[in-house]
């Protein structure tokens, strides 16, 4: 009798889909099934550090490794190439690359940048939304510093930077912003108080998940060193002078030469080409992962939307790396349950709390329920991300590329 092994292929090698397979490489043996990665890129990036990718405070070099690196090739086949089109019901993933057949399939195409429709957002900001966009934004800023210290007419927009959005991510830049900009100054002789970063947020309050305690430390700190807030603020369009707000009903333009856009993300557009009842590149899971009406899909990390609460207070989980990784775990062990035709397990999410960075030396946070600022939550911080590495990568890339 011959027996016919399993495809298994996996869309994207972000913290999900890694997790996934660096984790399945290890339950299965090769006999059990075929694995196939597909990714666009060669190397694996931590989305977690764009934001010092984006300000230069970490080169782009250091947030990203190999994939090949992490991976059992006796197990696992790779294949760098763009996934154009998931056709579920004839089970077939076509890429840039060729077209795969699948039994099983682990949907991980992470994120992308949402702007709202806010007109001429696109055009006009940069968007941190891959390590190269990262990338962009820090020779950009850089550029804007060379040409303000060699022009014989200065234009002040050069040495202005507009941050949309104080949620996370924007709060994470700016704080690596502040660290940068000291360096910057020195290396091109720019006397450092004619520097203007301003962050825009329409929100009545920046940072929802943490404290007013915890918000107020992040506001002081990026104040005192030459942060301006425009809270509760709209920004209705973006130019090539830089954003336009509202204020009292009245627009108004802010100027600058660099303009970035941190303020929101949704799933993989690919989503809503695949699949039905998607909202913003999410899907809402069923308890195991996989999704309604297909016992052999999973969808996980950003593409995905885990529901709790009850009634009225149900919500999803938000996006983060911690959710992706610990979804990818559960999905290497639910695929190994599948093809030994186990019956699945429910994906229960343990939320170890939740540590923002404010550069390199300070921060704010929740860890296990305590809220932590300084040096503490700097370190906690670097542990976590050191933490990340050493679960997809193991001690090795942990070693190269941890912060230690
Ligand atoms: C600046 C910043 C800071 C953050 N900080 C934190 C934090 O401190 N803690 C936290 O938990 N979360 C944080 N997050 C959120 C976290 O980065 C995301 O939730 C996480 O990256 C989601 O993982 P993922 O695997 O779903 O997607 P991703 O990390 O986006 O990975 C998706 C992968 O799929 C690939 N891909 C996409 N489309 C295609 C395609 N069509 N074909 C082939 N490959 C494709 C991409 O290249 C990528 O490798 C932060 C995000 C940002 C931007």
């Amino acid at each position: 009798m011959s027996f016919e092994r399993k495809k298994v292929v996996v869309l994207g090698a972000g913290y999900a889909g890694l997790q996934t397979v660096t984790k399945l490489q290890k339950l299965v043996s090769a006999q059990d099934c075929d694995i196939t990665l597909i990714n666009k890129n060669e190397y694996h990036y931590e989305s977690t550090w764009l934001h010092e990718a984006s300000a230069g405070t970490r080169s782009y070099e250091d947030c990203l490794y190999p994939i090949k690196n992490v991976l059992n090739n006796e197990k696992v086949k790779f294949v760098v190439a763009e996934v154009t089109k998931i056709d579920r019901d004839a089970k077939i993933v076509e890429t840039s690359n060729g077209s795969f057949n699948f039994d099983i399939l682990v949907v991980a195409l992470g994120f992308e940048s949402e702007t709202f429709g806010i007109s001429g957002m696109k055009e006009h900001a940069f968007q941190i939304e891959n390590i190269n966009t990262a990338r962009r934004i820090a020779n950009h800023i850089e550029e804007r510093f060379a040409h303000y210290a060699n022009a014989s007419e200065k234009d002040e927009k050069d040495l202005a930077i507009l941050v949309g959005g104080a949620g996370f991510t924007g709060v994470e830049l700016l704080g690596e912003l502040v660290e940068k900009i000291p360096a910057l100054c020195k290396q091109y002789g720019i006397d450092q108080s004619k520097v203007k970063i301003t962050c825009v947020e329409a929100a009545p309050k920046m940072l929802p998940m943490f404290s007013e305690d915890l918000v107020k430390y992040v506001v002081s700190y990026l104040e005192k060193r030459g942060v301006e807030f425009k809270i509760a603020t709209p920004i209705v369009a973006a130019n090539e002078n830089g954003f336009v707000v509202k204020v009292n009903e009245q627009e108004e333009q802010l100027y600058a030469n660099t303009v970035i856009w941190a303020a929101g993300v949704r799933g993989s557009k690919l989503m809503e080409e695949s699949f039905e009842g998607v909202r913003r590149g999410r899907i809402v899971n069923r308890e195991d992962l996989r999704i309604d009406g297909y016992d052999d899909i999973f969808v996980i990390g950003d593409c995905s939307a885990v529901m709790v609460g009850e009634g009225e207070n149900k919500r999803p989980l938000p996006t983060t790396a911690q959710i992706a990784m610990q979804q990818g775990e559960f999905t290497a062990k639910a695929i190994k349950q599948l093809l030994a035709g186990e019956k699945l397990s429910k994906f229960e999410y343990v939320d170890r709390g939740t540590v923002c960075s404010l550069g390199s030396h300070d921060g704010v946070g929740v860890v296990f329920g305590k809220e932590i600022t300084g040096k503490k939550a700097a370190f906690m911080k670097k542990l976590i991300d050191t933490r990340a590495i050493f679960k997809i990568g193991g001690a090795g890339i942990a070693y190269k590329k941890g912060k230690f």
